[in-house]
């Protein structure tokens, strides 16, 4: 039999269009021939089993073979294979027309983003690489007939009986001139190690050198039998993942090995992991991992991998998991994610939204059970979860609700508390005149000591918030605890961090004050810092400067462009300057009669002042401290 035909499309001839469209992401071809030739060597083995077919007693393989002669790539399976009808019906009709139909759906703006993430084109996208493309293949069934079927990328095909001795099919592509790459051992080593990786059938690519027990048995001068190096079939990938197997099955080990696996260039290894597997209402397996996160948060290196079937299909998962998941790494696998959909429709999907939310609970889940498991350990590495626990109740609501069970605040002594200890511990001692809680916080304990140490003398505990996300963290517990107010240790003095009825009595009277001033005022530069007074402590300092904390987060947001402050434009600094009415030098102040020395004294109060809060700076700094070591040389 032979025959000559054309076949069934609307388009003249749509290849053009595949290569040209597609030009970016050409190399999913393999991917795509790869996966057609695991999924006939599956079919294969289901029959068998069901006895239609001959058993199997060797192992099957898919061997990709280049010949750089002949300028070929042949991808060769012993699998279920095709008779002439068969590729009548599933090469000349439905994917033709599929491939047609798919182009007409994807014509708008969102076409390429949803062609790239489509999988499935198929069989086809061999002619994003090939000049022609020979199908030889030999139907497992008894008696059957092999074919060859022919095509050079135009609508029209040519297909013969053939003699071929072993049935499956190989699917042999001539390459383009424009395509050369495609028949160098090395590169397609890597596409098949980025697709192909943990496809379920053994994948062969030309061979490796493996040192063996010599055959003949020569021996070398010990008596031991010699080693020699023969060629062996290099299989490409591992066909029984991790994520496929039970966890019962699985080591802690085994799961770091995959973890290896999936990204050769990290060197560091997971906190822990969760297992996913779900078959209903969806179908979903894959193993994420917690990095270590420590206060960035680096989205570009070691994403998650989104695979269906054990076949790879991208690693941006973008819309698929929620935002925050995108900090973890490891494999989903899931049939269910649609592909053939853009990206932005994605989200809409009722499969994904399930998905995403399933997901998120899981991890929620994780957490909480890790926290009431074994806390200390939870605490242990809570520096590494924090932001990852953040960033999730920052986006995402279910996350954030269930996330109060294991959220933890960190007092500047190391100690961790939850929502509801700290409650327990300042919901009184820390509660204002107006009733509210008030939480001293700092983003630098070191940095801020001398108002860390002021708050806690008073029996305050103080949060550490640091890290990428803090601000918008404190607004957003705030925003849940109505009945909670953050002020960072330097929003004001601290006397009126918290403020309480009792008041100290001022060593200072009106006049005294009106007198100290505009000495004081003239220590500092410009109109950004505020002088007044109150009664502290005489043994607290003598000058302290602020920022109130509403100025303090207005700037905050100002400079990462929110809050719609800009119209204002910028903003100047304001701090606000308060004198210690009890402190000795306050006295010492008033009662130096020598202006000039008077003014010298309170230059070098505020000096302090500023320089305990990171505000002296440049030329001021330089001087304040030769002025300083200058004196040294006096006493
Ligand atoms: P899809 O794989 O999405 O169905 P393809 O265009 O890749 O679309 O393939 C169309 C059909 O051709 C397959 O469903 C299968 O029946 C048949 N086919 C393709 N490659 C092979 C192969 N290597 N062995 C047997 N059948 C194949």
């Amino acid at each position: 039999m032979a025959q000559q035909g054309t076949i069934n499309v609307t388009t003249d001839n749509i290849f053009p269009i595949i290569k040209k469209f597609l030009y970016s992401d050409q190399e999913i071809f393999l991917r795509e021939l790869v996966s057609n030739a695991v999924d006939a060597t599956q079919k294969r083995t289901m029959l068998a089993q069901l006895g239609e077919i001959a058993e199997i007693t060797d192992t099957p393989q898919v061997e990709v073979v280049l010949d750089e002669k002949a300028g070929t790539l042949t991808v060769r399976d012993a699998g279920i294979g095709m008779t002439a009808e068969e590729i009548e019906k599933y090469i000349n009709q439905i994917a033709f027309s599929g491939a047609t139909e798919f182009l007409e759906k994807y014509k708008d703006a969102d076409a390429k983003q949803a062609i790239i993430g489509h999988f499935g084109l198929g069989f086809y996208s061999a002619f994003m690489v090939a000049k022609q493309v020979d199908i030889a293949t030999l139907s497992q069934r008894e008696g059957s007939q092999a074919v060859k079927w022919s095509c050079d990328g135009s609508p029209n095909f040519s297909l013969e009986d053939v003699s071929k001795d072993t049935a499956g099919t190989d699917i042999v592509l001539h390459i383009s001139d424009d395509a050369k790459e495609y028949l160098e051992q090395g590169r397609i080593r890597e596409i098949l190690n980025t697709y192909c990786k943990f496809m379920p059938v053994e994948i062969v690519q030309g061979t490796k050198s493996e040192y063996v027990d010599d055959p003949e048995g020569a021996t070398d001068e010990d008596g031991k039998v010699k080693k020699v190096s023969v060629d062996v079939p290099f299989v490409v990938n591992k066909t029984e993942p991790a994520w496929t197997k039970k966890p019962a099955d699985l080591s802690d080990e085994d799961y770091k090995e995959f973890y290896r696996d999936l990204y050769p260039m990290n060197f560091e290894d997971p906190l822990f992991h969760i297992h996913l597997n779900v078959d209903f209402p969806f179908n979903l397996t894959g193993i994420l991992y917690f990095p270590k996160l420590k206060k960035q948060m680096d989205l570009q290196k070691n994403r998650i991998h989104l695979y269906s079937n054990q076949v790879f299909i991208t690693d941006n998962v973008e819309n698929i998991v929620p935002d925050f998941l995108t900090l973890l790494h490891g494999v989903i696998d899931s049939p269910d994610i649609p592909l053939n959909v853009s990206r932005s429709y994605l989200q809409e999907d009722a499969n994904v939204k399930k998905i995403s939310g399933h997901i998120s609970k899981k991890v929620s889940d994780k957490l909480a059970q890790m926290f009431k498991k074994d806390r200390e350990a939870f605490e242990a590495q809570w520096d590494d979860l924090r932001v990852f626990v953040e960033y999730g109740m920052l986006t995402d609501e279910k996350f954030a609700e269930r996330a109060q069970k294991f959220f933890l605040y960190k007092d500047t002594t190391g100690k961790c508390h939850t929502h509801e200890e700290l409650m327990a511990v300042v919901g009184e001692t820390q509660k204002d005149k107006h009733g509210k809680v008030i939480l001293p916080y700092t983003p630098n304990a070191s940095l801020q000591h001398s108002y860390v140490k002021e708050a806690t003398d008073r029996g305050y505990t103080v949060l550490v918030m640091d890290g990428p996300l803090a601000a918008h963290v404190v607004g957003k517990l705030e925003q849940t605890h109505t009945d909670l107010q953050f002020k960072r240790v330097d929003a004001d003095i601290a006397d009126k961090l918290i403020e309480k009825d009792e008041e100290l009595s001022s060593a200072l009277d009106e006049k005294q004050e009106e007198t100290l001033k505009p000495v004081l005022e003239g220590a500092f530069p410009g109109e950004s810092y505020k002088v007044k007074f109150a009664p502290m402590s005489p043994t607290a300092a003598p000058l302290v400067i602020t920022q109130s904390e509403f100025m303090r987060r207005m700037k905050e947001q100002q400079a990462v462009g929110g809050g719609g402050f800009q119209m204002f434009g910028d903003m100047p600094d304001s701090y606000d300057v308060t004198v210690n009415a009890n402190h000795p030098l306050a006295s010492a102040l008033l009662n130096e009669a020598d202006e000039a020395k008077r003014a010298s004294m309170a230059k070098r109060a505020a000096n302090l002042a500023r320089l305990s809060q990171g505000l002296l700076e440049g030329e001021e700094l330089t001087a304040f401290i030769a002025e300083g070591f200058a004196q040294l040389e006096q006493a």
